[in-house]
C-alpha cells in the first residue's frame, strides 16, 4: 500500500526557560520542532534547535510564562484503576482490607477494563506523561491482556506488564499458565515493533511463591519480557516473608490456598529483598532484563547492595507511600542513598486511588512532593521523572531530552511557580521553578497530540 507522503512541518514553541535531565536554559527561549505525519493519526517528533522567540519558524505556540520540559515516564501505575477514583485510606487499618476493596471494585469485564484504561490514558496525558509502565491487573485472580492493545493504540510508549497470582494451592496452575502467557506477549511484542511492550509482573512475594517467580524469570528471559514486580512495600509482607505469619498469610488461609509447601522458603527471617535475591540475579542471558521493582518502602544496607548488584531499576512512588503510612514503618524511603549506591530510581504514581489529584496522574506531583520535603535538587527530580523512568522501562533515555536533532516522545509546558503573581521569573533554576509551583503541566506537542497541527 502507498500513501502520501506528507512534508515535515515546523513547530516552534515560546517559553520562559528549558529544562531537561541535563540541560537549563533560562529566559524567554523558542525550541524549534519537527512533526512529520507518519499516517494512523501519528506524527514523529524531533527536537531541532533553541532560538530566540523573534525568529521562531513555523506555526508558533506560545506558553511564555512556563517552563518547558520533555514529556515525563510515569513508571508505575494502575491505569485499570483509575475509574475508582480517590479513596481515602487510614493505614492503621493494613494493607489487606485496601486490597479487599480494590479486588471487590476493580473492573472485571473487558468493556470495562477498556473504559477504566482510557480514563487513566487520558488522565496520564493531562498530567504531561507520555510513557508509562503500567500494570494490567487480574481480575478474579485470572490474568487479562484485555487493554494491551488500547495502550499500543494510544497515545503513551511503554511496557503493559501483565500481573499475575500463584501461591500455596495455584502455584504449580501459575506456573502452568506462565508459558503460554510469555509466548502470547513475545508475540504482542514482535508485532507492536517496541513503541508499547507487553512485560510480566508477579505481584509480590506475599501473593507469587519464590518457585513461581523462577520460572517466570526464566521464561521472561528467554522471550525478552520485562518483568515488574512489588517488592519491600509493606510491613505485612516483611512479616509474611520472615515468619510466614500475620495479615498475610491469614488471608491465604481464608481464600483457602495456603500450602505448608511455601515454608521452603518464607518462615526464615529474610527480608523481601533477600528472598527474590536469587531471582533478581537470575536474569542474565540475551533476553534479559532487569527487574523494575515498585516501591521498596523497606530497605536495609544489604537490600540496597542487592539492588545495585543485580542491575534492577526501583520505582518509588512517593505519594502511595505517604498513603500507606510507610515512613511510619520503615522510616523515610532511601531513594537517595539508592542513587548513590548506583541504583536506577525512577518515579511511579500507583493508582488514582491514592493519588490527590483527580484530574490528572503525573509523576511532576509526586517529584515535587521530594522537592518540598526533601530538598531534592529539581535537576535529579526531573531525571527521576524522564530519562531514569525511559531506561527502567527499556525505552530510550534520549527520547526524554532535548538533543539537536533527535527523536522526541513529547514536550510538556507547565507554568512557572509564581505564574500567578506577574510571570515567571527568567533569572531562577527553570527546573526548580517546575517543582516549586503547583499549576498543572500541559502536553503541548506529543506523538498523536501534534497530528493537529499539521
Ligand atoms: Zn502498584
Amino acid at each position: 500500500m502507498t500513501g502520501i507522503k506528507q512534508k515535515p512541518r515546523t513547530v516552534s514553541v515560546l517559553a520562559s526557560g528549558i529544562a531537561d535531565a541535563e540541560l537549563a536554559r533560562r529566559g524567554e527561549i523558542a525550541a524549534v520542532f519537527e512533526v512529520a505525519p507518519e499516517g494512523e493519526g501519528t506524527a514523529a517528533l524531533r527536537f531541532c534547535r533553541f532560538t530566540t522567540p523573534a525568529d521562531a519558524p513555523g506555526r508558533v505556540i506560545d506558553r511564555r510564562g512556563c517552563i518547558l520540559t520533555p514529556g515525563f515516564v510515569n513508571a508505575h501505575t494502575h491505569l485499570d484503576l483509575s475509574e475508582i477514583g480517590p479513596r481515602p485510606h487510614d493505614p492503621a487499618g493494613g494493607f489487606v482490607p485496601w486490597v479487599e476493596m480494590v479486588r471487590a471494585q476493580r473492573p472485571a469485564t473487558p468493556d470495562a477494563i477498556e473504559r477504566a484504561v482510557q480514563r487513566g490514558i487520558a488522565l496520564s496525558l493531562a498530567g504531561g506523561v507520555v510513557a508509562v509502565g503500567d500494570i494490567l491487573g487480574a481480575p478474579g485472580g485470572r490474568p487479562t491482556t484485555a487493554a494491551l492493545r488500547t495502550l499500543a493504540d494510544s497515545p503513551l510508549r511503554g511496557v503493559g506488564f501483565v500481573e499475575f497470582f500463584g501461591i500455596g494451592t495455584r502455584a504449580d496452575a501459575a506456573i502452568g499458565m506462565l508459558g503460554p502467557l510469555a509466548d502470547e506477549l513475545a508475540g504482542f511484542n514482535s508485532r507492536t515493533g517496541g513503541r508499547f511492550r507487553a512485560g510480566l509482573q508477579p505481584h509480590a512475594p506475599n501473593t507469587v511463591s519464590l518457585e513461581v517467580y523462577r520460572v517466570c524469570a526464566h521464561l521472561a528471559a528467554a522471550r525478552g519480557l520485562p518483568v515488574s514486580t512489588h517488592l519491600a512495600e509493606t510491613p505485612e509482607e516483611r512479616r509474611f516473608i520472615a515468619e510466614a505469619d500475620g495479615p498475610q498469610r491469614a488471608m491465604l488461609e481464608r481464600l483457602g490456598i495456603w500450602d505448608d509447601r511455601e515454608l521452603a522458603w518464607i518462615g526464615r527471617g529474610r527480608h523481601p529483598v533477600e528472598h527474590l535475591a536469587p531471582v533478581l540475579g537470575g536474569l542474565d542471558g540475551p533476553g534479559g532484563h532487569p527487574f523494575l521493582l515498585a516501591h521498596v518502602n523497606d530497605a536495609d544496607d544489604a537490600a540496597i547492595d542487592t539492588i545495585a548488584d543485580t542491575g534492577a531499576s526501583v520505582v518509588y512512588c512517593p505519594r502511595a507511600s505517604a498513603y500507606f503510612g510507610a515512613p511510619g514503618a520503615f522510616g523515610p524511603h532511601r531513594y537517595r542513598e539508592m542513587l548513590a549506591r548506583g541504583v536506577n530510581v525512577c518515579l511511579g504514581t500507583d493508582s488514582i486511588i491514592n493519588l490527590d489529584t483527580p484530574g490528572r496522574i503525573s509523576v511532576l506531583d509526586d517529584a515535587r512532593l521530594l522537592f518540598h520535603r526533601d530538598g531534592t535538587p529539581a535537576r535529579e527530580l526531573l531525571a527521576m521523572m524522564t530519562t531514569r523512568g525511559a531506561s527502567a522501562l527499556g525505552l530510550d533515555p534520549a527520547l526524554f531530552r532535548f538533543i539537536p536533532g533527535g527523536p522526541v516522545a513529547g514536550v510538556v509546558a507547565t507554568p512557572g511557580h509564581d505564574s500567578g503573581a506577574g510571570g515567571y521569573f527568567g533569572g531562577d533554576d527553570p527546573a526548580e521553578a517546575l517543582m516549586a509551583g503547583g499549576s498543572p503541566p500541559e502536553l503541548v506537542l506529543g506523538e498523536r497530540v501534534a497530528i493537529g497541527l499539521v
